[in-house]
């Protein structure tokens, strides 16, 4: 079957199609695969999966295809939740600021617990239902940024049962334990029990 990746970063194509690649899925991309000009909107909702929701459909109306978006983020426990939806862009500048303000605004915090959260949202032209994928990876905020590996917060992350970063541990372990890999395994999941004969 072909499934349309809402983005228009062919990394994500790439990293959709590794995982999925073994039902015989072909992952395409509204741009390069379909020549839509496609305009993902800046991610205006309240949660993930309401983000996800708006660029499945966005693209789905325009292909006909089963459509696949994802959203993610950093949720600080004792930032009521902070920074979210708006991860990438709750402060100007580069990945290094934000983990330094991050690591700023809980100074002297006793609770440093946080989770990333991804959620997928497929929709599928049966009704032009959505359904939703949610992976999470708990853990803790360090005390200063370590690691070089990564992006976005991986330097001040510690997964549960972990000494070290994400920056630290490596893509490998990424791969199989990021809070992406386990909503990307429950897609597959369901991919394969409903989608493919
Ligand atoms: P996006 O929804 O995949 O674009 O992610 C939004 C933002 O959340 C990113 O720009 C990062 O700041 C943060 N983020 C999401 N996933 C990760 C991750 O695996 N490691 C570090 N930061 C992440």
């Amino acid at each position: 079957m072909k499934l349309v990746i809402a983005s228009q970063n062919p990394g994500k194509r790439q990293e959709f199609q590794t995982f999925l690649t073994g039902l015989g899925v072909e992952c395409l991309l509204p741009s390069a695969d379909f020549n839509l000009p496609v305009d993902l909107p800046n991610e205006s909702g309240k949660s993930f999966a309401q983000n996800a929701e708006i660029k499945a459909r966005l693209v789905f109306n325009q292909t006909q295809y089963p459509t696949v978006a994802d959203d993610s983020g950093l949720v600080v426990s004792a930032l009521g939740g902070f920074p979210g939806v708006i991860s990438a862009r709750w402060l100007a500048g580069s990945d290094r600021q934000r983990n330094e303000g991050l690591l700023k605004k809980l100074a002297g915090s006793a609770d440093r617990t946080a989770e990333f959260m991804c959620v997928l949202c497929l929709v599928t032209p049966k009704n032009a239902k959505a359904y939703f994928f949610t992976g999470s990876l708990k853990g803790t905020i360090a005390q200063t940024r370590k690691g070089v590996a990564g992006f976005g917060y991986d330097s001040i992350f510690i997964p549960q049962g972990e000494i070290k970063t994400l920056a630290e541990l490596g893509e490998n372990y990424k791969n199989k334990y990021s809070h992406r890999i386990v909503a990307l395994k429950k897609l597959s999941l369901f991919l394969s029990e409903n989608m493919i004969d």
